[in-house]
């Protein structure tokens, strides 16, 4: 049989293309539900795809938000796995058995803090990193209104602040939830919501991610913004911004942020394969590269130098069983509803 030059490159891209689609389809898909910012999210996808040929599709949304949708879509289940956000709701997740028992053969590799968190979740969920709340505020608006610098939580309900704080919503953010778990245990229920109903008349808006409180104190749109201090302190990093991290007097709750396979997961496989990849030291270091500074899970992954030392910060023993408790969110989110959000 004789070929000519035309049919033979014909031929020849053909096979190609038959062993990249069949190449493509051996390492398959991976839908992730993704909590931390955006950059970090897509700076994971694109490492994870490299790492492995695996094609990913990702959702960036809230924690609250994400486990919303968990839930709402746990008859048909769409995502694979659920990669970061606060402990609190992939907790709930767990206990309502809408995420999949996983022993990684990554976990003896983890801080006991993350393991712990696997534990608490009867293999459900697993740590990924750390990070303490607090807030910031804008240093330029601060000397121009000529206020004094805030140092404590009950310095945020001063009358002199009114319309000058931002926070997020309970409902949709996981950093705005762990707030109020955080007044609770440090303060007594009762009065953390007197201090959330005066708290309510300073607030200038209730956003619906953790982060963005910081972003905007960081643009002067707001003086304080209540987010975790690793959030705080990342304008100042990327842009110079005249932002200054508070940890609270009083002390200060913090969040396991962490990462659970959805039941159902139409990709099992390759979920088990983002996990596993996940808990690396690799892949944990991506977290400084993207601007985000939390201490990661993994012993043998860096602590940023950019990260608020954990060293200098009063830390409530925060309770995470009770506070991630289904009971315990789903009454504490009600009563905000009730008390504060719908004011
Ligand atoms: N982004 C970063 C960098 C975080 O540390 C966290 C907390 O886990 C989140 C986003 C989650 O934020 P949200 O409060 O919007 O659920």
């Amino acid at each position: 049989m004789k070929l000519s030059a035309r049919s033979l490159v014909a031929s020849i891209a053909a096979l190609a293309a038959l062993a990249l689609s069949t190449g493509a389809r051996a390492e398959g898909n991976l839908t992730v539900y993704c909590s931390v910012q955006e950059e970090w999210c897509q700076l994971m996808v694109n490492e994870f795809q490299k790492a492995t040929g695996i094609t990913v599709a990702m959702t960036r949304k809230s924690s609250g938000e994400t486990f919303a949708q968990v839930k709402a879509e746990a008859a048909n289940p769409k995502g694979d796995i659920w990669w970061g956000g606060t402990g609190d709701p992939h907790l709930q997740a767990a206990e309502e058995g809408l995420t999949e028992e996983y022993d990684s053969p990554k976990l003896a590799e983890l801080h006991d803090w993350a393991v712990k968190q696997h534990e608490t979740a009867k293999k459900r969920t697993v740590g990924i990193y750390l990070g303490a709340l607090g807030y910031g505020y804008n240093t330029e608006l601060l000397e121009q209104k000529k206020l004094e610098a805030p140092k404590c939580w009950a310095d945020l309900i001063k009358p002199e602040f009114k319309g000058e704080v931002q926070v997020a919503n309970p409902n949709s953010s996981g950093t705005a939830y762990t707030f109020i778990a955080t007044l609770v245990q440090i303060m007594g229920e009762e009065e953390a919501f007197k201090y959330l109903k005066a708290l309510a008349e300073n607030i200038n808006q209730y956003t619906k991610s953790g982060a963005a409180p910081a972003q905007a104190a960081a643009r002067g749109e707001t003086l304080i913004g209540i987010a975790f201090q690793h959030d705080v302190v990342t304008p100042s990093i990327t842009s110079n911004a005249p932002i200054k991290n508070v940890s609270p007097c009083e002390g200060t709750g913090f969040e396991i942020g962490s990462m659970s396979i959805i039941k159902g997961a139409p990709n099992m496989e390759n979920a088990k394969k983002w996990y596993d990849w996940a808990l690396t030291p690799d892949a944990q270091k991506l977290g400084a590269q993207a601007n985000s500074y939390q201490n990661p899970s993994n012993k043998a992954a860096p602590i940023p130098d950019q990260a608020p030392k954990m060293a200098d910060i009063k830390l409530i023993d925060y309770d995470f069983a009770k506070f991630g408790s289904s009971a315990e969110r789903k009454r504490l989110l009600s009563r905000w509803d009730k008390e504060i959000g719908a004011k």
